[in-house]
């Protein structure tokens, strides 16, 4: 049994908790049990009286009467969001003894509110990839079918969610990875406008493209997380101050939400009755395959169902997205990591006779072949004499998907395409070029350039039993929009009830 079978949703669970039904250790010592029992390799780290600590600290808060929505529900972090307590190792043999002397600002948040943390969840090491195997604590296996891959890189956080260990899990987007393991694991998931929820205590990737959000079992569920961890935060450069009337951005994204459903609620029958829906050609290639094509029709026609209107569009530059992401945010990724030197942080080698040789016996021990590849494509396509050719070019192209978004959102409210080429992939399966995953990113890439918010619903099953996802963009801080159309759907579907191991 899991925490879904007894508690649909965050709300319902949260209603047993005020009532006195049910308290937060005596959830936190059963979600415990169940994590001991799994065997999906989740979780990097646990930690019972870290988590028994916080659950008592929840009971405390919910006797006093200043609960909130998030008060002793079972939620963990993804393991590149720093943790005091917990190591934090990016999934690294690099920093696999790290622990942070702070916690990430979106850590405090989640404390501050009273949720419980189950601990550090697995994950593509240094969130670079697409299936969570190169995890140095080895793969996360997917609860649909455990011989096929989570998706990643927030692999680990969407398993957990989807196998009902947790409620609710952290993860980040890149480009992709908060959208895609949802997708593969049939459950909801959000990556806000970019610079919504801080990166401070966030591991840094990619820096102009990192975004930390939600991963949950419904749209509802991701808008209670959200609105906790998004606002403005003065140790992140990028952080957005923009909030309307609201203190914070969960303010704003909380109102933009009840806005939305006070308008569909007058609409009746027809609740999207005026919705313009975008739909990219470009989405539906011949890389689609054909079972996953057909429910994401069906889920579009859905749509069409409660009232919305499709109109083609076209992002003419989504192929083109895949090389300027793949020199952009390995140009960045060689700048961040350069700080994993076994001088101030992370591994070092025990064999080596200079600083040189220290230095690079350390990274070259710590850092797996997906890591590198990427530090080393960063520094290549910045060097001097190459730069103009890449980066500077990839840069440009950015400029035009970000440009080509802008034109489209005149024509559409919402676009609607798929997260992925096809459903999880199979964890024995071996690419002769390992470049070959970062082709699957096409579809999730353009937002993150772009920097805008984007999600993924569950929106069928193929033959296989195998969860298929439907990809949401929006235009600049309309993530509440998009959770309430998402919302909308599920409202009237039931895809995202469904629990892993159960037809
Ligand atoms: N698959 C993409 C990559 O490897 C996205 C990763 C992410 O969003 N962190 O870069």
């Amino acid at each position: 049994m899991s925490l879904f079978t007894e508690f649909p949703d965050i709300a319902a669970m949260g209603q047993a908790l005020r009532a006195g039904k049910t308290s937060a250790r005596e959830l936190t010592q059963d979600t415990l049990d169940r994590i001991a029992q799994s065997s999906l390799n989740a979780f990097i780290q646990v930690d019972p009286d870290l988590s028994l600590a916080q659950a008592d600290q929840a009971d405390a808060l919910l006797q006093s009467g200043q609960a909130t929505a998030l008060t002793g529900i079972p939620i963990a972090h993804k393991d590149v969001i720093v943790t005091q307590g917990w190591r934090t190792t990016a999934a690294s043999k690099m920093l696999a003894n790290y622990v942070s002397p702070f916690d990430a600002t979106l850590v405090s948040q989640f404390r501050q509110a009273g949720a419980v943390s189950l601990g550090k969840l697995n994950c593509d090491e240094f969130a670079m990839g697409a299936d969570s195997t190169s995890s140095y604590f080895g793969a996360t296996q997917n609860p649909w079918d455990s011989n096929r891959t989570p998706g990643g890189s927030s692999g680990g956080s969407a398993a957990a969610v989807a196998a009902g260990l947790i409620m609710a899990a952290t993860g980040t987007d890149t480009g992709g990875s908060i959208r895609q393991p949802a997708a593969h694991c049939g459950i909801t998931g959000i990556k806000p406008t970019y610079g919504t929820v801080s990166r401070h205590g966030v591991i840094a990737y990619a820096s102009s493209m990192d975004q930390a959000g939600p991963i949950a079992r419904s749209a509802r569920d991701a808008l209670t997380l959200l609105e906790i961890m998004s606002g403005f935060d003065a140790n992140d450069p990028t952080s957005l101050e923009q909030c309307g009337e609201h203190a914070n951005t969960g303010g704003r994204v909380r109102e933009q939400f009840t806005q939305q459903h006070t308008h569909f609620d007058s609409q009746g029958a027809q609740p999207l009755k005026g919705l313009r829906i975008g739909v990219p050609k470009e989405f539906f290639n011949s890389a689609l395959d054909a079972e996953s094509a057909a429910l994401i029709e069906n889920a579009l026609q859905h749509y069409e169902s409660l009232g919305a209107t499709r109109v083609e569009v076209s992002l003419p530059r989504t192929q083109q997205a895949i090389p300027a992401y793949y020199v952009i945010t390995p140009a960045e990724a060689s700048s961040n990591l350069s700080r994993f030197d076994g001088v101030r942080f992370g591994h070092r080698a025990k064999d080596y006779h200079d600083l040189q040789s220290m230095i690079s016996n350390s990274r070259t021990e710590a850092f797996g072949p997906e890591v590198i590849r990427r530090i080393l494509t960063g520094t290549y396509v910045l060097c001097e004499g190459y730069y103009d050719a890449y980066y500077l070019q990839a840069q440009r192209v950015r400029r035009l998907i970000t440009n080509d978004f802008q034109q489209v959102f005149t024509q559409c409210d919402v676009i609607m395409g798929p997260v992925t080429t096809r459903p999880a992939q199979l964890l024995s399966r071996q690419d002769a070029d390992p470049t070959a995953d970062w082709r699957e990113d096409v579809y999730t890439l353009c937002a993150n350039l772009a920097g805008l918010p984007a999600m993924a619903h569950p929106c069928g099953f193929n033959s296989a039993n195998l969860p298929v996802g439907l990809q949401l963009i929006g235009n600049y801080f309309n993530e509440g929009q998009l959770l309430a159309i998402a919302d909308r759907f599920q409202q009237h579907s039931d895809w995202h009830q469904r629990i892993a191991g159960t037809k």
